[in-house]
């Protein structure tokens, strides 16, 4: 209600113009905001960067009423209320942060009619108290954004936002806009099914960031093999993602002592020095910051030419949010990654040890799983991420390292015959270390408690070292021929898809992990 009654409301072209300085629409904006202006229901997928925001922020002020906007984020909503007050929209964001007085105004300018938008956390709208309140206002839209945070197949799952189902039933009539920018089919499905979005129009893009190169290695002296990657981008903004906080300052300490100018970026800083840190990453030629995930959301600095991760995320959906603030401008930028099997080893405890219900934790899996398997893949890297979301693509992109680099694969089919019928005759109970060491013949105590040293499979193996055979492993995985049992200690199972291998009817190529200089140098040593 940037209008009064007795003014006409303003086009969505002049709002764009006028308020946020644009000249024209991007993708289907123009269409998702003629829709929900209209007063239709939608869900807008799209990838990170595209510009939600202005979907729900144009109809809001086109719209008569207020619109609410539900948003996991205090920080990001402060953002946006400031940038909207700075373009003269009247904005307040409701969350827990304010004290009982500036709560007060807020519910009293939205009596008056005296908002644009307000912006509020889930828990906020689903109470009781306020939805009765809320019924007495006059509401342009409901814009419930990072819509995934519904469903439980989503990486990011927060309970607060089932209550959000409601909304339909309480306020028929007011048009609901679901966003995100992460959600593999069946998130999609459940959000919708959620948020009782099924008559909605859904938006949807191709999430393909063609002017994102990936790169994703194997784990060798990750510091050296990132400070090696780093050099190639001298002078050039971009992000280096890593775990936990120590690791953020032990990263950006060491790459300083090596010449490359970076800052710490964590929760835990002052929030002084985070500020100071984030400006002078925000200008035009920033340092590299060194980070937590929990910095990046929000964050819309257009020229970011590489993201780089120390550690594995935990999902595809993270992965590809994370790497997505690279090249908002389109131009080439890089997406490069460092993982190794302790990274893996982290992950699946964070997951068993976390407080998720049981349920939410096999998706946990799955989903790690997934993403293991693209770091895995031999093939197009991008062709593997898009299938994910669901979306085929040819492969052959030429901009990953797969495509770039194409690995070296050798026959595979008796080392993985081998490999399967040692899990086969232990009565796939074991995981890798023990199969191993059966396969390549060595007497450990455990081979000989258990008289594995008696099976046909024993020491057959020996042609290959040890991280070859963790190499076979981890592709047989990676390729769902075997599948790892989480809850019995990471013992290896047979697929259905193991059957033909194991009894030679269909060869497997494997791909040979590069040598990294390092070993090299110490083979030629040796
Ligand atoms: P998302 O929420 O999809 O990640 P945002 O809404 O934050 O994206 O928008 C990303 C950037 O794109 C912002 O800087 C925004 O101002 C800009 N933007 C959005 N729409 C347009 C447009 N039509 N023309 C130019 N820039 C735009
Ligand atoms: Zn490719």
């Amino acid at each position: 209600p940037i209008n009064t009654a007795d003014k006409p409301l303003p086009h969505p072209e002049e709002v764009l113009k006028s308020i946020f300085g644009l000249p024209s629409f991007r993708g289907e904006q123009a269409e998702i905001i003629r829709h929900v202006v209209d007063g239709g229901d939608a869900v807008v997928l799209l990838p990170t960067g595209a510009g939600k925001s202005l979907c729900y922020q144009i109809p809001a002020l086109c719209r008569e009423g207020v619109a609410v906007v539900v948003s996991p984020l205090i920080a990001l909503m402060r953002d946006q209320v400031e940038a909207l007050r700075q373009s003269g929209v009247r904005a307040a964001a409701l969350n827990s942060t304010l004290t009982q007085e500036e709560a007060r105004d807020i519910r009293e300018a939205l009596t008056a009619g005296e908002l644009d938008l307000l912006y509020v956390t889930p828990e906020r709208l689903a109470s009781d108290g306020f939805i009765s309140f809320l019924a007495r206002v006059p509401l342009a839209l409901f814009a419930i954004d990072e819509a995934h945070c519904i469903s439980q197949w989503g990486h990011d799952f927060r309970p607060e936002y089932l209550q959000l189902g409601r909304l339909k039933e309480r306020f028929p009539d007011v048009p609901r806009l679901a966003l995100t920018a992460t959600a593999d089919p069946q998130t999609r499905d459940d959000l919708v099914h959620r948020l009782q979005l099924d008559d909605a129009r859904i938006f949807s893009a191709s999430f393909d960031r063609p002017n994102i190169r990936y790169t994703i290695v194997r784990k060798d002296n990750a510091k050296s093999q990132l400070r090696d990657f780093l050099k190639a981008h001298e002078g050039a903004s971009g992000i280096v993602y890593c775990l936990s906080r120590k690791k953020v300052e032990e990263t950006a300490d060491w790459l300083t002592a090596q010449g490359i100018l970076a800052l710490p970026y964590h929760a835990g800083l002052d929030r002084s020095i985070r500020d100071k840190h984030q400006d002078a990453f925000l200008k035009d030629e920033g340092p590299v910051l060194v980070a937590t995930i929990a910095f990046g959301m929000g964050i819309d600095k257009p020229d970011v030419r590489f993201v780089a991760h120390l550690d594995l995320p935990s999902s595809i959906e993270a992965y590809y949010q994370e790497t997505g603030r690279a090249g908002r401008d389109g131009l080439p930028s890089d997406a490069w990654m460092a993982w190794g099997m302790s990274d893996v080893s982290l992950r699946r405890r964070m997951i068993d040890e976390g407080a998720s219900p049981e349920l939410v934790k096999q998706v946990e899996r799955t989903k790690l799983d997934a993403l293991l398997h693209v770091c895995e893949t031999a093939t197009c890297r991008r062709q593997a991420l898009l299938a994910h979301f669901g979306e085929s693509h040819a492969g052959a992109c030429g901009n990953c390292d797969a495509c770039l680099t194409p690995a070296e694969m050798w026959d595979g089919t008796e080392a993985a015959r081998k490999a399967l019928s040692a899990i086969y005759r232990t009565g796939q109970r074991f995981g890798a270390g023990h199969l191993i060491d059966i396969l390549r013949g060595n007497k450990t105590e455990k081979v000989e408690r258990s008289q594995h040293d008696d099976l046909p499979t024993f020491g057959v193996g020996k042609d290959l070292d040890q991280k070859s055979w963790q190499s076979v492993f981890r592709q047989l995985a990676a390729r769902g021929i075997i599948s790892i049992d989480h809850t019995a200690y990471g013992a290896l199972k047979l697929e259905e898809s193991a059957r033909p291998v194991l009894q030679g009817q269909q060869p497997v190529e494997l791909r040979r992990d590069p040598v990294s200089k390092r070993r090299q140098r110490a083979a030629a040593a040796a």
